[in-house]
């Protein structure tokens, strides 16, 4: 480190009252981005930000895919959720996205499409219009009779319904092994990975931004990325906004490694499931918790784990029973993880992304479906803050707008 560059760190210390350690991240050579959540966000933004020459440190409060980004689903898709058009385009893009970086890191993504279908009529019968628009939105979707899938499934007990949407493009991925590859990529263009390490606190020195407080010290900064998920009040504390979420609970289970049972991601009445290309099966609840007192005590602290190894199988036990309902050879799943995942979920459905209006110097990324979107956002967040400039098709996003109470998760 030079000796200016010592000296401006000192300084930005002192006038934030600070006395704990400096952490420059390396010499500057461009931009100093802090991206604050190492979720498969942060860590989208993080690699695409080190490649375009920022000079990089992320930091998390527990570890790297520790919240969201490790319970979740993890299906890449554009499905008919993803409304309206201009924001399933932005869905179909980042799902190509994730093409471009299996190449780049060497992901391993199970691109086997998905297959969905319901138990009602009505709702069925929903599903072919919306099918119909996915393919006038340029989807090669279609929706058939159930029994042209038992080929590409031949382990899936289809139950009853006339016809099932297959969507081809779809894929799945190991949200934990993504988020470490997209953070090794990142450590290899120069970047700098700490945890567990908190911030605290943004300090301001004539009105810019000067510091960021962490538990391992002071880090020096020009912009601050905010991915911390469904952390409640990051927004509020950091970037002086109020973003309204409607965080909500999953249930996940993952086996152990199991033959050959699915190719693609199932969308079943009342679970998900898919299995990853290491034989393990990802199963997803469909309902929320139960709505009684003891589940909203249970919830309220927001745990990502159940209390003990008995109630965390006794969840487990209950999805594989709907789950062996679609895929009788899942009878005897063993389980090797079960996770509580709190989605980040803006109060519309809808991401949100850019500088806050009441600190310029804090960039705000908070969203569902962060898993699909991961490599768009990466690359459209790094693109506005390297150059300072907006990007268009983001506006639709910012944290500054109306957020309507919408129900898409
Ligand atoms: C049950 C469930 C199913 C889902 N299914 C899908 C799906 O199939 N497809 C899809 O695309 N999306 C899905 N999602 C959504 C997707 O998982 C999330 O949008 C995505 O994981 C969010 O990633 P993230 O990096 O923003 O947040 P997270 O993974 O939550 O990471 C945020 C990080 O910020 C850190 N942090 C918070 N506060 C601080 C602080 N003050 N200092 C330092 N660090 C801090 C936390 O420790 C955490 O590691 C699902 C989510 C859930 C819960």
């Amino acid at each position: 480190m030079d000796r200016r560059t010592l000296l401006k760190l000192m300084a930005a210390a002192t006038l934030a009252g600070t006395t704990s350690p400096i952490i420059a991240a390396k010499p500057a050579q461009g931009k100093k981005v802090l991206v604050v959540g190492a979720g498969i966000v942060g860590a989208s933004i993080a690699y695409h930000l080190a490649k375009a020459g920022a000079d990089v440190t992320i930091i998390d409060a527990k570890s790297p895919a520790s919240h969201a980004s490790q319970g979740t689903f993890a299906w890449i898709n554009a499905t008919w959720a993803k409304q309206p058009r201009a924001y399933h385009a932005f869905n179909q893009e980042s799902v190509s996205g994730w093409g471009e970086l299996q190449k780049e890191l060497g992901l391993n993504i199970r691109w086997g499409g998905s297959l969905e279908w319901f138990s009602s009529e009505a709702r069925q019968e929903k599903l072919e219009q919306q099918i119909a628009e996915q393919v006038a939105w340029g989807e090669p979707a279609k929706m058939l009779a159930a029994s042209a899938f038992e080929r590409q499934e031949p382990h899936v007990n289809f139950h009853g319904p006339s016809r099932v949407a297959f969507s081809p493009n779809d894929g799945a991925i190991d949200p934990v092994a993504a988020t470490k590859a997209l953070l090794s990529g990142a450590k290899n263009l120069g970047a700098t990975l700490k945890y567990p390490c908190k911030l605290l606190e943004l300090t301001y020195t004539g009105g810019r931004l000067s510091g960021a407080e962490t538990n391992m010290g002071t880090f020096v900064a020009d912009k601050v990325v905010l991915a911390t998920g469904a952390a409640p009040d990051t927004a509020t504390q950091f970037a002086g906004i109020d973003l309204p979420q409607r965080s909500t609970p999953g249930v996940i289970a993952i086996t152990k490694p199991m033959p050959q049972l699915l190719n693609g991601v199932i969308s079943a009445p009342g679970v998900h499931m898919h299995q990853r290309n290491d034989g393990r099966v990802v199963l997803g609840e469909q309902g929320g918790p139960p709505k009684n007192d003891a589940h909203r005590m249970r919830l309220q602290g927001r745990p990502n784990a159940f209390p003990s190894v008995a109630l965390s199988t006794e969840h487990a036990k209950r999805i594989l029973t709907v789950a062996e309902q679609f895929c009788p050879k899942l009878a005897g799943a063993e389980f090797e993880g079960v996770h509580i995942g709190w989605r980040p979920l803006p109060l519309d459905g809808h991401p949100v992304l850019g500088l806050s209006p009441e600190r310029p110097d804090v960039y705000l990324a908070v969203m569902h479906s962060g898993v699909s979107l991961a490599p768009i956002v990466g690359q459209l967040a790094a693109h506005e803050l390297m150059s300072g400039n907006t990007v268009a098709r983001l506006d639709a996003y910012r944290p500054d707008r109306h957020f309507e109470h919408v129900k898409r998760y």
